[in-house]
């Protein structure tokens, strides 16, 4: 039989509760770091950004086998075509959703047709400019990094690697594995980007053998990977200042027009055609826009205005 190019994304079994709600007390919901816990509720918002890693080794644990299936998440993805709207349960991953079938994020694991924006992660988590100086949390835009540095390995034997390629490799396809025996570590990288997000998050104070409660195993983004891609990373700003330059001409521009209709009344007076002013029409596609708007929110000082002219004074004219 054929393989299907998405065979490994079909759903064929709704996804399994990994935590009843009705035997989670209030006062015992599982630990969070964000801000807001309402998953349980309706949709997961964000939050997390201060990225600590806790100290006890977690209660939960993502079992892609038993766990996995469809979501009300699956419905929106096309079969055959590239996902990049559809996020993935953060719950999930870290083994305690109670919502099940009825969760509106993806439980699976992260495949090469889940192509997301370069400004969140696969969880919809927006990253940042830069990363964190101990290199938790969402991680950095301007990197695409697949390892992850594992510490606080509690034994380093001649198994250790190949434990490491089977507890790691449940969460997507590991390409390499580094073990520093005197550091209790090891780099794992993975094919893909988002394989290693969501790895991150499923691996983080766990331990390499699922029975081993002593063992909690802490998880950061490699470091290494960032001179690798500073070039690149280089070349990407220049091509972005580019782009929001014919961006900022043909906003004023759509800015001009905006403003002359209000003040006139008339429904067209101006020479502007409206398509000018699309995102394609910009040389920019959205995710680079979106990446533009990331990277002013933080910055302290703007470097790009995206919307020239437009302030509460206008409204004045
Ligand atoms: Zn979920």
């Amino acid at each position: 039989m054929a393989e299907s190019p998405r065979s490994d994304v079909i759903q064929r079994k709704p996804a399994r509760i990994q935590l009843n709600p009705s035997l989670v007390a209030e006062n015992s919901k599982p630990e969070q770091t964000g801000e807001v816990f309402n998953i349980w509720y309706s949709k997961w918002t964000g939050g997390e950004n201060n990225g600590k890693i806790p100290r006890s080794h977690s209660k939960h644990r993502c079992n892609v086998e038993l766990d996995s299936g469809y979501t009300k998440a699956d419905k929106y993805i096309e079969d055959g075509k590239i996902n990049r709207s559809q996020y993935f349960c953060l719950y999930f991953a870290r083994g305690y959703c109670c919502n099940g079938k009825s969760c509106q994020y993806l439980h699976r694991v992260p495949t090469q047709n889940d192509v997301f924006p370069t400004t969140v992660d696969c969880f919809g988590r927006e990253k940042f400019s830069d990363y964190r100086d101990d290199m938790t949390g969402i991680g950095s835009f301007e990197v695409v990094n697949k390892t992850l540095f594992v510490s606080n390995i509690s034994t380093i034997n001649s198994s250790t690697e190949a434990m490491i390629r089977s507890s790691f490799g449940e969460f997507g396809n590991v390409v390499n594995v580094k073990v520093l025996p005197n550091r209790n570590s090891a780099f794992v990288s993975f094919r893909l980007e988002n394989q290693a997000q969501f790895a991150k998050e499923a691996m983080q104070c766990q331990s390499l053998e699922a029975s081993n409660k002593s063992e909690t195993l802490h998880i950061r983004w490699s470091k290494s990977v960032q001179s690798q891609s500073s070039l690149e990373n280089q070349e990407t700003k220049v091509l972005s200042i580019e782009a929001a330059k014919r961006m900022l001409d043909s906003l004023s521009q759509h800015q001009a027009n905006k403003r002359f209709k209000t003040n006139n009344g008339e429904v067209k007076v101006n020479e502007v055609n409206n398509s000018q002013v699309l995102p394609e029409n910009t040389g920019l596609d959205m995710e680079t826009i979106s990446k533009l708007g990331q990277s002013r929110k933080n910055e302290n000082q703007p470097t790009i205005n995206l919307i020239p002219g437009y302030s509460s004074d206008d409204d004045s004219e």
